[in-house]
């Protein structure tokens, strides 16, 4: 018969790699709580006019990549592309905005885009996002950079560069939006349809265009930050004077505009040159109309998402090391079946004190269990037989050392194998 296969675009996370996952998003989670940033968890599914509005009619993703079907009840839902338009729904249904500002929130969601898969380019992905509401403050924009920042810090990865660029706001944007379209306009020819079409609803998209024509023909382009209004201006040179004052360093650089139309203001990328074409690990920014535009007071907000997937594809590419997963503590094989029965109480009974023990689950001979017991990596072994039953006598074995210390099998075996155990008690540590 013939087997049915994952969907392009989309990943199995399997066993040996599903670690590194957790490693990383046990990090984000305790970075997150270091920093006041609480879990908000929103539905996979929406109404897809909530994406139409936030994300905006006119980006690749609401035109071009979204999952949107019609459920039995006839309505339209999509699968979420990104995680803030769901945050900011939750954020006005529920009243958040009336617990002390500034109000924080991170979230490990996956996202579903239909797009040409490649390599660091998935259907299926993974994002995690921050969102704060409610500080117009340049240190919030440079606060969370930082975050961002201490948090590539945490997990060893290096060389990213982190680009900055503001993109004003409606007011000054309007005037940048027209020198653009005539600068494009002489150079039509030049551009690719995508960009074209662009032109009239979104020109400042050509400039994120990927089509080595368009990119070309935005070098000379009208920058952003010559058209900037006098408070944006300032909202600028006060991100980037905090970000100095932390010593984060940073390049500025015109061409970010971002791929959604919420942005205002600051908006940022860490890139890496581990990452090929791909190459932008992490994006955010302002977006301070995005709030009032889905039907809640003025509030302004920032926010950043981050790619799992290509984060660990920069890690790996680096070598960081990961912490080691959960070894086996015990492996206690048996001869017999009276000794199967007694290993497998006994390594229920250790499994209840949190000692991972592990035991004969398939009826191997002995040979063959201490060779799964190498490859379970256990730290130690103790073999069980009629005599050791008989005695009430084992003895544990240290697999690295070869070192052996003899246990009364009917008197409190787990007290007297955490005596034995040279457990580092740095479960916690996570030593990447
Ligand atoms: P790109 O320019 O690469 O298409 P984007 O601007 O569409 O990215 P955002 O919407 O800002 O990306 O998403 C934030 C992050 O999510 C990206 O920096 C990236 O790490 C990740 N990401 C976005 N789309 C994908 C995808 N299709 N597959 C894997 N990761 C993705
Ligand atoms: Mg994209």
């Amino acid at each position: 018969m013939e087997l049915i296969k994952a969907q392009r675009g989309t990943q199995d996370i399997l066993p040996g790699n599903s670690e590194r996952w957790q490693a990383v998003e046990e990090v984000m989670r305790d970075e997150a709580a270091v920093n006041g940033i609480s879990e908000i968890r929103t539905p996979v599914f929406e109404d897809t006019r909530l994406f139409q509005r936030s994300v905006g009619e006119t980006t690749d993703v609401v035109q071009k990549e979204m999952y949107t079907f019609e459920d039995k009840g006839g309505r339209s839902v999509t699968l979420k592309p990104e995680g803030t338009a769901g945050a900011v729904r939750s954020y006005l249904e529920h009243g958040l905005y009336n617990s002390p500002a500034p109000q924080k929130f991170y979230y490990l969601t996956p996202c579903y885009r239909y797009e040409k898969a490649q390599a660091g380019r998935l259907r299926e992905f993974h994002q995690f996002g921050v969102e704060l509401f409610g500080t117009s403050l340049p240190l919030a924009d440079a606060g969370l950079i930082a975050f961002a920042n201490g948090l590539f810090d945490r997990l060893c990865v290096k060389n990213l560069k982190l680009k900055i660029n503001s993109i004003g706001c409606p007011a000054c944007r309007a005037e940048y939006t027209k020198a653009l379209k005539a600068y494009f306009t002489e150079r039509k020819d030049r551009l690719c349809e995508t960009c074209r079409s662009r032109l009239d609803r979104n020109p400042m998209r050509i400039l994120d265009c990927k089509e080595p024509g368009c990119a070309e023909a935005a070098k000379g382009a009208p920058r952003i930050l010559d058209y900037l209004c006098d408070d944006c201006k300032a909202h600028f040179e006060g991100v980037k004077s905090a970000l100095d004052s932390i010593q984060i360093e940073y390049e500025v650089d015109p061409s970010i505009v971002r791929g959604l139309d919420y942005y205002t203001r600051t908006v940022f990328e860490f890139v890496s040159a581990d990452l090929g074409a791909q190459s932008t690990v992490c994006g955010g920014g302002r977006y301070d109309g995005l709030v009032e535009e889905m039907g809640g007071k003025p509030t302004p907000a920032l926010g950043f998402a981050l790619g799992i997937e290509r984060l660990l594809m920069i890690m790996e590419a680096q070598q960081v090391e990961f912490p080691e997963p959960h070894p086996c503590e015990l492996y206690i094989a048996s001869i017999g079946e009276a000794a199967q029965k007694r290993a497998f109480q006994m390594a229920c009974g250790l499994r209840e004190c949190s000692i991972a023990a592990a035991c004969d689950e398939v009826g191997r001979s002995l040979n063959a269990q201490m060779k799964y017991a190498d490859k379970l990596g256990a730290q130690f072994t103790l073999v069980l037989g009629d005599d050791e039953l008989e005695k009430g006598l084992g003895v544990v074995k240290n697999m690295k050392t070869g070192e052996k210390t003899k246990v009364n099998l009917n008197n409190d075996i787990e007290g007297q194998f955490a005596a034995i155990s040279t457990r580092a008690e740095d479960e916690e540590d996570l030593s990447f």
